[in-house]
């Protein structure tokens, strides 16, 4: 339950709210409906620093990444499965509140110790963000940094489009993404800049591993990255 203010309150009669998940009205604060609470498969810790999966259910292989970790709060399955669908393809931008609620507890929880000194989402080619009119990395990043208190900042961009990584096997993935991200000159990453880098999701990795290098290679000194959701490997 997410404490609302009166405004907020005042709204909710006039725009009920509405399950993230499914889309049925709920209760002023409650973001996610009983019966899909019920249907959302949390990861739980101990992680796998490499995929985000719980260590039981990892597939990944840990290669080694240049993300020093990544995590998440729920497999792509599930009512998170279509919760991400509203926010991605649907347009529905209230979609993300649960995510960003789960994403910084997630984010307290296993990285607790470190300083973020900025939040960068995993851009969109310009093609995709005419058709799909706006980012839904964007969205998670803004509001997880509202939550973190940490500045977000979009550094990177993706200089062209790219075969969707969901549309190709495994193994192609790398390939797919290889230097297709770059950190524009306008943009300036500090050295010794620790970065939360934020996707909607997670399969092999390989997007969110080519946005690390980038930023890397740019200055970062540490990259951590959280999605809002994780897919078991054994699955693609
Ligand atoms: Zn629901
Ligand atoms: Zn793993």
């Amino acid at each position: 339950m997410v404490k609302r203010n009166p405004w907020e309150r005042f709204l909710s009669l006039l725009y009920p709210e509405r399950c993230c998940c499914c889309g049925k009205t709920v209760v002023c604060g409650r973001v996610v409906c009983t019966d899909c609470r019920f249907r959302l498969k949390r990861i739980l810790p101990p992680l796998c620093p490499c995929c985000g999966c719980a260590k039981k259910d990892c597939r990944c292989g840990r290669h080694r990444r240049h993300t020093d970790r990544c995590v998440a709060p729920f497999y792509h399955e599930g009512a998170a499965r279509s919760a991400l669908h509203r926010l991605k393809f649907e347009g529905k931008a209230y979609a993300a509140e649960m995510f960003c609620l789960s994403m910084a507890q997630t984010v307290q929880r296993e990285f607790g110790e470190v300083v973020f000194d900025r939040i960068v989402p995993v851009p969109l080619s310009r093609a995709v963000f005419k058709k799909r009119s706006y980012n839904q990395s964007l969205v998670l990043a803004k509001g997880l940094a509202s939550l973190l208190k940490v500045d977000c900042r979009e550094l990177l961009v993706k200089e062209y489009e790219t075969m969707p990584q969901r549309e190709l096997p495994a193994y192609r993935r790398s390939g797919n993404v290889l230097g297709v991200f770059s950190v524009p000159s306008d943009k300036f990453i500090h050295k010794d800049c620790t970065i939360l880098l934020v996707d909607d999701t997670i399969t092999t990795g390989a997007t969110i591993d080519e946005c690390a290098k980038m930023l890397k290679i740019y200055g970062a000194k540490a990259v951590y990255a959280v999605t809002a959701t994780a897919s078991r490997l054994s699955e693609i």
